[in-house]
């Protein structure tokens, strides 16, 4: 079965173009990589290489370790610990590669020394509101995953048969991190067309859903259900959660980067809450993460607060002590209560 034709045929050509004008390409995605980004950066790197690009992947920071056992993931130049390296890439690339981010900014410190290198950028995405405007604008905010729009595009390249089995492995990844293994950003029934071609490949989705989902270590375990045992609050009016750590929880636990991944989510499980908010106190502000059902735009909660994201999973940095950040979030809620969704029951809390 064929996939149908999403992507307009003068975007294709004009990738093709690009792509076959230069040798030496650049792929970089947002900071603190997750499945989405890393895949989509990876199936890129794997299929370029098959096609015999010079081809290099800079991250602006560290991936977490369980993206690691993705193939040639430990050949990334990462900006933070090479950053000279990093530099005469940049400089001399011909094209780069935009995965998974929409703004300059979601790249870190590496933001500007990719903005202003000289190469063409293609910006491939799924990202609302996409900021960059390069060569090329590959923008799909619809699309399950950064990974789903790279599929197509290899597809539509005419690559699918050229495709290695490492960028199977690598797109499938983020297909399966990016909809929370098919829970949300999957109503497309094409998405599934994308798996199987994708298994077809080769692809091991048992070593992904180990690797990338489900491990964690002994410290993150216990984090997190001290966070859910002592650290959530319904709000039943609101239908919404909030569950925050401060430094001294997070010390307690030893806190690792990527401990505290999919805990925003936790708290939907609960009957009745249709929205939950995370906080977390990091060195210089309080991270933000909102995740939603039933279409509530917790995205409008975050860009009041100066962040953004997609409609039911956004984000924000908040400057200020954690009761300042519980205090604006309480405003957030009190000001968005009007859209939750009038027929779901109130969570019940004994
Ligand atoms: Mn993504």
């Amino acid at each position: 079965m064929a996939l149908s034709k999403v992507i307009p045929n003068d975007t294709v050509k004009r990738l093709r173009q690009l792509l076959d004008g230069s040798h030496n390409i650049l792929i970089t995605c947002h900071v603190r990589p997750d499945g989405d980004a890393i895949g989509s950066s990876f199936g890129w790197c794997h299929t370029l290489k098959a096609m015999g690009k010079d081809v290099n992947v800079i991250l602006p920071d560290r991936m977490p370790k369980s993206l690691e056992f993705l193939p040639s993931t430990k050949d990334a130049v990462i900006y933070t610990q090479h950053k000279e390296y990093a530099d005469r890439l940049m400089s001399e690339a011909d094209l780069v590669l935009c995965c998974d981010f929409n703004a300059w900014s979601r790249l870190g410190n590496l933001g500007t020394a990719m903005s202003e290198s000289p190469a063409a950028k293609v910006l491939i995405d799924h990202h609302q509101k996409p900021q960059i405007d390069g060569a090329l604008q590959i923008s799909y905010p619809e699309m399950s995953s950064t990974c789903e729009l790279t599929f197509r595009l290899i597809c539509d390249l005419g690559w699918y048969l050229d495709m290695p089995r490492d960028a199977a492995q690598c797109l499938l990844t983020g297909l399966i991190t990016d909809t929370q293994n098919f829970t949300v950003n999957c109503s497309d029934p094409e998405v599934y067309q994308v798996m199987i071609k994708l298994l077809e490949k080769g692809a091991d989705k048992s070593q992904i859903m180990w690797e990338a989902v489900k491990l964690t270590t002994y410290q993150a375990m216990k984090l997190n259900a001290f966070a859910i045992s002592e650290r959530m609050e319904i709000f039943p009016k609101y239908r919404g959660a909030v569950v925050y750590l401060t430094k001294e929880d997070l010390d307690r636990f030893d806190y690792q980067k990527g401990d505290t991944e999919g805990l925003v989510n936790e708290p939907l499980r609960i009957r009745g809450v249709v929205y939950s908010i995370f906080l977390r106190e990091d060195d210089d502000c309080i991270k933000v993460s909102m995740r939603s059902r039933y279409d509530f735009p917790v995205s409008d909660l975050c860009e009041d607060l100066g962040g953004g994201g997609h409609r039911m999973a956004a984000g924000a940095e908040f400057v200020g002590t954690m009761d300042e950040c519980r205090k604006a979030i309480m405003d957030e809620m009190e000001k968005y209560a009007h859209l939750v969704p009038k027929n779901i029951d109130k969570p019940e809390l004994k």
